[in-house]
């Protein structure tokens, strides 16, 4: 296999450059181009040599400055011309991503790629949010879903499933149909009063939590004004964040401060 031509899809973890794998910063000091979306953050961005040329394909909540069937022609036309890739995708490729559409069209043009999974928003706002995803009896597992839906249509999950008091339950891109997570979750039986979170910028110098109840969700996310990236959290284990916090997003100041672009959704 030649590795002077293989795409890496590298996961970038949720936004803290300390959360990259050894494996992803390696590869990106070794990258002749990458590759990125707009959730890597640029504490991670300024870990990419000077002489590595960087590519932004977009991704910002909403829009899409690259069409997806353009970001794969790209990857395949960089490799064909000899170019070591870094495919570098917020959290881990895999989820919620596209990284599985990005890796198939690779497959289908006979490009050797390689996954090096990321970091992803779940594990990581939940941990710096002082929030364990299960613990023993308070819940058995844990779903992941996406609150994202085209705007002309409701948002098609199984609530009945999802209305489980013994499970947590993980929205990535929720924020805009938070409304809508809330009263159908609440008409599918699960308790108006189950402790629920909503983690914005998680584990960067701007985190911040909002710590609440299934019914108050929507408006105390509003209240404070919350913005993309936020990740919910709601089940019972919410419960435990004030007693595990520990994260102090303002001393990680470097982040806070440089230059106001933390998580780059402009
Ligand atoms: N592949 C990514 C998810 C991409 S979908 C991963 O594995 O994490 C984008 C969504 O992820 C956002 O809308 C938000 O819900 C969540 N997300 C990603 N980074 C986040 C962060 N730093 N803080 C809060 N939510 C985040």
């Amino acid at each position: 296999m030649n590795t002077e031509s293989m795409v890496h899809l590298v996961g970038a973890g949720p936004g803290d450059p300390d959360l990259l794998t050894v494996k992803a910063l390696r590869l990106l000091q070794n990258a002749d181009v990458v590759v990125y979306d707009r959730l890597v953050s640029d504490a991670i961005l300024d870990l990419i040599p000077p002489g590595v040329s960087r590519i932004a394909v977009g991704k910002a909540p909403g829009r899409h400055s690259l069409p997806q069937d353009r970001i794969n022609e790209l990857l395949v036309s960089l490799s064909r011309a000899g170019r070591t890739v870094v495919r570098l995708k917020g959290g881990d490729p895999y989820i919620f991503g596209r990284g599985g559409e990005e890796a198939q069209h690779l497959a289908q043009h006979r490009i050797a790629f390689d996954m090096v999974p990321g970091i992803t928003a779940a594990s990581a706002c939940s941990a710096y949010a002082g929030i364990p995803l299960t613990y023993r009896g308070l819940s058995s597992g844990v779903r992941f879903v996406t609150g994202h839906c085209r705007a002309d249509r409701p948002l098609d999950l199984d609530w009945r499933g999802l209305a489980d008091a013994d499970t947590t339950l993980v929205v990535y891109m929720g924020l805009a149909n938070i409304d809508q997570v809330r009263s159908k979750l609440i008409d599918a039986g699960l308790n108006p009063t189950t402790p629920a979170a909503a983690v914005e910028n998680g584990t960067t110098g701007r985190q911040r939590r909002c710590l609440t109840t299934l019914d108050r969700l929507p408006d105390e996310v509003q209240k404070a004004g919350f913005q993309s990236p936020v990740m919910v959290v709601i089940g019972r284990v919410v419960a435990l964040a004030e007693t595990l916090d520990w994260f102090e997003p303002q001393l990680r100041a470097p982040a806070a401060t440089a230059g106001g672009r933390q998580l780059g959704h402009g």
